[in-house]
This record gives structure tokens, C-alpha cells and sequence, in this order.
């Protein structure tokens, strides 16, 4: 048995880690199998202080190294099962059992996937999630990015460096990223943006072709007066009098993300999914924890928990408190 079984690789499982670790707590890490988290799907890190720039997998690694130097056992498997309903917890990572008296959940957020009949069967098939991952096989071909937040920027970037052009398609008439990452979008030149358009479909029979589209609004930044003028100014092909087809070779999908919380049966999640924290005051109205979780013991960190602020950094931040958390409550039961 362990002080703390951590699940979760990414920057709140590693610094919560960090943190155990250094306390003196026995502490195992439950990586998972794709380690290291989504810094890993990304390339240039610029806003994680103490690195101008890095590369998101390098910071990962460095994190690791840390985590391990210190003597903290790391495991890569995926947590199967987490059994809370008797002390120790009991975590199932595939064939192995480990034995906590405190957990802290950090497993983060997956990509949403747009929900469309065709995108089962053109997944990796020039439908993807991840442009550090697959632009290799975008070289000089028109591609196009949906959604409108930090990551469909991020996305944008990545896959201009190699594609021909890039179309960022958005539901919406203002995107809600980063101004500093819009910016830096809007300014390169193989980028142009649909306002106002909803993807219905991805189209293709064994590989993407095109994607069936939906606009009902045309904005006022698209400089076209009429939807059939926008059809041609994008060399589509009209459909009906809101659908049309875009002809591309690529979509890379960047709306948003689920948090991984799928197997932790008795632990109370928000309607989205997230895990629900629950803030404890003592009896002078001081915050005593903060990720608490409804199961005493059991605390969490990171994305899993946070569908508002979604950074490295901040991630990192909530596995310290979690770490603090753990270290105050564990010291309370010893009283
Ligand atoms: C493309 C992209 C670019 C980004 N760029 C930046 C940036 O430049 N700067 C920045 O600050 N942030 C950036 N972010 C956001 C940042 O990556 C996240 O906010 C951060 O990684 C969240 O950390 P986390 O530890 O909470 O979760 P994650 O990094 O998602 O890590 C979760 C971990 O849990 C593991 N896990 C999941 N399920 C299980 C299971 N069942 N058993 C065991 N382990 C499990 C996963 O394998 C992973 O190791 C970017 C995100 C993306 C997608």
C-alpha cells in the first residue's frame, strides 16, 4: 500500500507527484498508456514560465525525468477500475492492483469528435485531431480545421506550416481564443476563415474528399454579398440553398474535449462529465481544501476537473494543491 496513487501523466499528475514525492509520501504514478498527456500532441510551447520556448513532448520528458530522479514509481498502463467504496482504495490498471490511502485524479480531456455519419469510416483517413501528429501526410494539400478556441488556432498553425492552404471553418462570428493566437492565425497568408458554418458531414469513400457544410448567415468579414458568391469564392460545390461541399483533402477537428472520467464509477461529475470538486472551509470560513472530490481521500487535478482555464500551467498548479490536499488530509487521519 502507498500514501497516493496519482492517475494521470500530464502536468497535474507529474507536479502533484513531485509534490507527494517530496513530502515524504510513497507515491505511484498510473501514467496510462499514451503518457505525458496532450503536451504531447503539440509542438512550440512558448508560455510555460521558465522556458521561452519547448517542445511540448521535451517539457513532458523533462517533467518525467523529474518525477523519476526523485524516486517516484511510474507505471504505464491505463487505469481500468478504481474501487472506492472500501479503504485502501483499490486501483486496477489492467492486470495490476495497487493499494492507496489517497488518490488523485488527474487524467485529463480528449478531443470531442464532431458526431457526423461519415466520421467513423474517414477517421485517420484524412479526418484527424492532432496536426503535429498527421501533417506529415498534408504536405501541399488543401486542408481545413474546425472549431474556434485556443486549439483549432494551435491547429491552424501547424498544419499551414506544411498544407497548401488552410480554411479555419467556425460555427460562430467571433472566435474565442487567445487574442495573441487569433492574431498570429490571421496573419499568415495560406489561411482564410468561414464564419458562421457548421460542418454536416465529412465526405469520401476510402479517404476525405470534401466536407458538407452549412451556412445560413454569411458574415460581414467574408466579403461576399450572397451564399453563392461565398460557395465560389471557395470553390465549393452548391448543394442546396444553405448546404454546399468544400472540396478538401483533409480535416483536422479541434472542438473541444471530453474528460476522461468514463471509469470512475461513485464519483459525483458535473453534466459535462467533469469531475466535481468540493471546496472545505474550516471553522473560521479559511479554505482548508480544494480538490476535494465527493469521496473523502479521494482529490483531483488538472483538465479532468477544470473545463474553464485548460493550460499547462495551470494544470500543473492544481496538482500541487491536490498534492498539499493530500498531504494535510492524510495528516488529519493520523491525529
Ligand atoms: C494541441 C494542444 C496544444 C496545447 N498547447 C498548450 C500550450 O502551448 N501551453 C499550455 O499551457 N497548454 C497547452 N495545451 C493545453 C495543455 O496541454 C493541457 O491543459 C494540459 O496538458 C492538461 O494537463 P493535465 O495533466 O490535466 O491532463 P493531460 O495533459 O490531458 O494528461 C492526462 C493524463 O492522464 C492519462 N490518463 C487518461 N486516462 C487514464 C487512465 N484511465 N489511466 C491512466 N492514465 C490515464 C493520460 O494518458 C495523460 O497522461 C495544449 C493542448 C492541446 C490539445
Amino acid at each position: 500500500m502507498v500514501d497516493v496513487v496519482i492517475i494521470g501523466s500530464g502536468p497535474a499528475g507529474l507536479t502533484a507527484a513531485i509534490y507527494c514525492q517530496r513530502f515524504g509520501l510513497s507515491t505511484v504514478v498510473i501514467a496510462g498508456r499514451k503518457w505525458g498527456g496532450q503536451l504531447m500532441l503539440t509542438t512550440d510551447v512558448e508560455n510555460y514560465p521558465g522556458f521561452r520556448h519547448i517542445l511540448g513532448p521535451e517539457l513532458m520528458q523533462k517533467m518525467r525525468d523529474q518525477t523519476k530522479d526523485l524516486g517516484v514509481e511510474i507505471v504505464d498502463l491505463s487505469v481500468t477500475k478504481l474501487d472506492t467504496s472500501k479503504k485502501p482504495f483499490l486501483v486496477t490498471a489492467e492486470d495490476k492492483t495497487f493499494e492507496g490511502k489517497t488518490v488523485i485524479i488527474a487524467t485529463g480531456a480528449d478531443t470531442k469528435w464532431l458526431g457526423v455519419p461519415n466520421e467513423g469510416k474517414l477517421r485517420g483517413h484524412g479526418l484527424s485531431s492532432c496536426a503535429p501528429c498527421d501533417a506529415f501526410f498534408f504536405k501541399g494539400k488543401p486542408v481545413a480545421v474546425v472549431g474556434g478556441g485556443d486549439s483549432a488556432m494551435e491547429e491552424a498553425q501547424v498544419i499551414a506550416k506544411v498544407a497548401s492552404d488552410v480554411i479555419l471553418i467556425h460555427r460562430r462570428d467571433e472566435f474565442r481564443a487567445q487574442k495573441a493566437m487569433i492574431d498570429k492565425v490571421m496573419s499568415l497568408k495560406n489561411i482564410r476563415v468561414l464564419y458562421n458554418t457548421q460542418v454536416m458531414d465529412v465526405i469520401g469513400d476510402t479517404t476525405l474528399t470534401g466536407v458538407l457544410l452549412d451556412t445560413r448567415v454569411i458574415s460581414p468579414k467574408q466579403g461576399v454579398a450572397s451564399f453563392d458568391e461565398l460557395v465560389v469564392a471557395f470553390s465549393g460545390v452548391k448543394k442546396t440553398n444553405t448546404q454546399w461541399e468544400l472540396p478538401r483533402l483533409g480535416l483536422f477537428v479541434a472542438i473541444g474535449l471530453v474528460p476522461n472520467t468514463q471509469i470512475f464509477q461513485g464519483l459525483e461529475l458535473d453534466s459535462h462529465g467533469y469531475v466535481k470538486r468540493y471546496e472545505e472551509k474550516d471553522e473560521n470560513g479559511v479554505l482548508k481544501y480544494f480538490t476535494k472530490t465527493n469521496v473523502p481521500g479521494v482529490f483531483t487535478a488538472g483538465d479532468v476537473h477544470d473545463a474553464r482555464y485548460k493550460q499547462a500551467v495551470t494544470a500543473a498548479g492544481f496538482g500541487c494543491m491536490a498534492a498539499l490536499d493530500v498531504q494535510r488530509w492524510l495528516a488529519e487521519q493520523e491525529k
